[in-house]
């Protein structure tokens, strides 16, 4: 029997038990072809029915209106840095980002290959610890690109609605919190994940694109690089990650039978507050993350004596707390409450703080 283990990694994260089961017999025998889901054409029926139900569940899971098309794209969601702005904005055009965090950094240097861009809001100076309020896109911006979750520095934006009137096409990076609230995603013109965190394993990244807003530059776009070819040849330009999307596939199968993104939303929720509430609670931890941008999908905390805090992660490591040291550029803990992370996790850390904290009280 392998150890038990509460896995609290940021990304490539937790999934659900099943689909790991799931996906390691169809290693050995998909759907009793006798063959191996890594040995089957992708061409075949067999891999174009797992192609199809993976699009249509996110179609349904997302509740996506019709000009809404899903692609299963290869480069991770940093290939979207640059994708997005060589699909969308001219060399003379602007293009409007929100600066909150390490990735959006990233899609900013990124977008400037290929245009103009103006920062319309940054919370760079606090070091993202909060999310800045109040921003001004200019009418003329081809788009506004904004990270929904920020991964490193555990902030989220709570209320989206801003950002649906500006009158211009709204991009998100969502990598770190698809698919764990009820959103209205038809309000976004693309959205894209690096599939790693709250859909399946690392090696594909979920695009979700309205498609009136693309042939609209004019620039030549390499053919793997432009989104109308793999809509054309629904997301089999070439050959796709095949187990990874598999793996999608199951995972978004899951989602479903546990109720979809308004039943996740509620665990996840409950999860979210129990953790903070028992930092709030015990003055050994801390969160220097503002409280009304408090992520539910990744939660930052530190303690302030070094020597304890190495004392809280040995702790963890020796009772199977597995992900909670926190990135590299802030330091500190993340605990990261992603989709699959059962309550019983959080509940299994909460304890453990609060014997910690009474025992170094
Ligand atoms: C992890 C992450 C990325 C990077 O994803 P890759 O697939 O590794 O390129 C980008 N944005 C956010 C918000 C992330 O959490």
């Amino acid at each position: 029997m392998p150890p038990v283990v509460h896995n609290f990694n940021a990304g490539p994260s937790i999934l659900p038990k099943e689909v790991f089961q799931e996906a390691s017999e169809s290693i050995l025998n998909f759907n009793g072809t006798g063959l191996s889901i890594l040995e089957i054409g992708h061409r075949t029926s067999l891999f174009q029915e797992v192609m199809d139900e993976a699009i249509s569940l996110v179609k349904e899971l997302m509740q996506l209106d019709a000009d809404r098309e899903v692609l299963f794209l290869h480069g991770g969601a940093s290939t979207q840095f640059f994708q997005v702005p060589m699909n969308l904005l001219n060399d003379n055009e602007i293009a409007a980002y929100t600066d909150t965090g390490v990735w959006s950094t990233k899609a900013i240097k990124e977008a400037k290959h290929y245009g103009h861009v103006e920062v319309v809001c940054s919370s760079k100076d606090d070091g993202f610890l909060h999310l800045p309020k109040g921003f001004t896109v200019p009418k003329t911006a081809k788009y506004l690109h904004i990270t929904t979750n920020n991964t490193i520095y555990g902030t989220q934006w709570q209320d989206l609605s801003p950002f649906y009137k500006t009158g211009v096409p709204l991009v998100a990076d969502m990598s770190s919190d698809i698919l764990s609230r009820s959103l209205d995603f038809n309000q976004f013109d693309l959205i894209y994940a690096g599939a790693q965190k709250n859909v399946g394993a690392a090696g594909v990244t979920l695009v979700v694109v309205n498609k009136n807003i693309l042939g609209k530059v004019d620039r030549a776009i390499p053919t793997m690089l432009d989104y109308r070819n793999h809509i054309a040849n629904g997301s089999m330009l070439n050959t796709p990650p095949v187990f990874a999307v598999y793996l999608c596939m199951l995972t978004l199968r899951w989602l479903k039978k546990v109720g979809g993104v308004t039943a996740i939303e509620k665990i996840n929720d409950q999860k979210a507050s129990l953790l903070y509430q028992t930092i709030d609670a015990l003055p050994v931890f801390k969160t220097r993350v503002a409280r009304e941008d408090r992520s539910k999908m990744n939660v930052c905390f530190v303690i302030d004596d070094p020597n304890l805090e190495k004392e809280f992660l040995e702790t963890c490591k020796r009772e199977g707390m597995v992900g909670v040291k926190g990135h590299r550029s802030s330091g500190g803990f993340r605990v990261s409450l992603y989709n699959a992370l059962p309550l019983q996790s959080v509940e299994a850390i909460t304890n453990l703080m609060k014997d910690f904290a009474q025992k170094k009280a």
